[in-house]
């Protein structure tokens, strides 16, 4: 297992944060912040989105914000800013 000390960093807002912090954008593939915590305050540049299957559930995707926007958009909802 090999750790690297060099930071990551968020490609939505720019900011450096540490791997822990950061979640791999199942579209684009960049990173960006997602807080790990439900209980606990953090910044969130992107969401976690529950995939299902017919009711079967498939597990958890993470996009970025970028993509969220783009993704909803393409479904035909309103942009929200
Ligand atoms: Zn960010
Ligand atoms: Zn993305």
């Amino acid at each position: 297992m090999t750790e690297s000390p060099v930071e990551s960093r968020c490609s939505v807002c720019g900011l450096a944060a540490p791997p822990m912090l950061l979640q791999h954008c199942f579209n684009c593939g960049e990173d960006f912040h997602l807080n790990p915590y439900s209980n606990r305050d953090g910044i969130d540049c992107g969401e976690a989105m529950m995939m299902e299957d017919n009711g079967a559930e498939f597990g958890v995707d993470y996009f970025c914000e970028p993509c969220v926007l783009k993704m909803l958009e393409k479904a035909g909802f309103p942009r929200v800013r």
